[in-house]
């Protein structure tokens, strides 16, 4: 009998997940982090930096669809995004399905992360990063939004952990340039764990949003490969009639964009943003 080879991702201490691989398609250790991609018999293509699941092919489409559609759907009339993170490039190819958009700028750490995953995750950027209207930028985000004289009107952060080169983007340094980036009214969303094991993220990222704006808060998505229930997203504005909307009103916004999508719906967009108690009890 063949033994299977089993990738184990390493997060946790004391809890851990682990996926038979049949190739190791790619692995480099660049300036920033290690990048390994492999393919699975039952995730399809995988990522991981630092050997913590990044993205897959099978379940990328929950967390890139709701990290996208929910603020922009959200906001009354978005122009203007930016991304920090996401060389995997499906916040981007989520975010050029909307035609309203005229200018997204993302800033990208590592360059090899974007490369990689063109020729092996080519259905996730999906041309996007070739869109006229994507602005790219190979920079530390901390470094972009400390310096940056530009102004958006929702800003989408999708970073790794806090652990690594993703740990200056979950600071309050971070967190107060990044707001003089946001236009009045602009919609500032991010990655923000899996609360059953990283809660001390949430109770971190509220108490340092909720100084910064007049609305701090969370939504929820299943992500099966983040694994231990929900995956929180962090959401702040200074408006905070945006979170309150009716499904209507989504739903009218919805049907004006005109395309499909597999998990987001203008009911699940709503229902995202009730928090069961133990998210609650950690955003204090
Ligand atoms: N969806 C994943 C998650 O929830 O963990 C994140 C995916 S995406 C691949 C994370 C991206 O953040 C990576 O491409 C990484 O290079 C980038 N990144 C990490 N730290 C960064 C920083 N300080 N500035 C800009 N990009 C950064």
């Amino acid at each position: 009998m063949t033994t299977k080879k089993t990738v184990t991702e390493r997060l946790y201490d004391d809890y851990a997940q682990s996926f038979t691989v049949s190739d190791l398609l790619f692995e480099v250790r660049t300036e920033h982090q290690h990048l390994e991609i492999y393919e699975t018999p039952a995730l399809g293509r995988v990522m991981l930096l630092d050997g913590v699941v990044q993205t897959t092919e099978k379940d990328e489409f929950i967390y890139h669809e709701m990290m996208v559609h929910v603020p922009l759907f959200a906001h009354p009339n978005p122009k203007r995004v930016l991304i920090i993170g996401g060389g995997d490039g499906g916040i981007i190819r989520e975010v050029m399905r909307h035609k309203n958009i005229e200018h997204v700028t993302q800033v990208e750490i590592d360059q090899s992360v974007i490369d990689m995953c063109k020729q092996y995750f080519p259905n996730h950027s999906a041309g996007a990063y070739d869109d006229p209207r994507a602005n790219i930028v190979i920079a530390d985000g901390k470094d972009f939004v400390a310096n940056c004289t530009e102004t958006f009107d929702v800003i989408i952060s999708d970073s790794t952990d806090p652990i690594g080169p993703g740990e200056v983007l979950f600071t309050s340094d971070f967190y107060a340039d990044e707001k003089k980036c946001l236009n009045p009214g602009g919609i500032m969303v991010a990655q923000n764990g899996v609360p059953f094991f990283q809660g001390d993220e949430i109770t971190n990222t509220y108490t340092r949003l909720s100084k910064l704006y007049r609305e701090a808060s969370f939504y929820v998505a299943p992500v099966p490969t983040y694994t231990c229930g929900f995956m929180t997203l962090a959401w702040a504005t200074d408006d905070e009639v945006l979170r309150q909307q009716s499904v209507d009103t989504i739903a009218e916004r919805y049907e004006a964009a005109g395309f499909a999508t597999r998990y987001y719906n203008p009911e699940i967009h709503c229902a995202a943003f009730a928090l069961p108690n133990y998210i609650r009890e950690l955003m204090k």
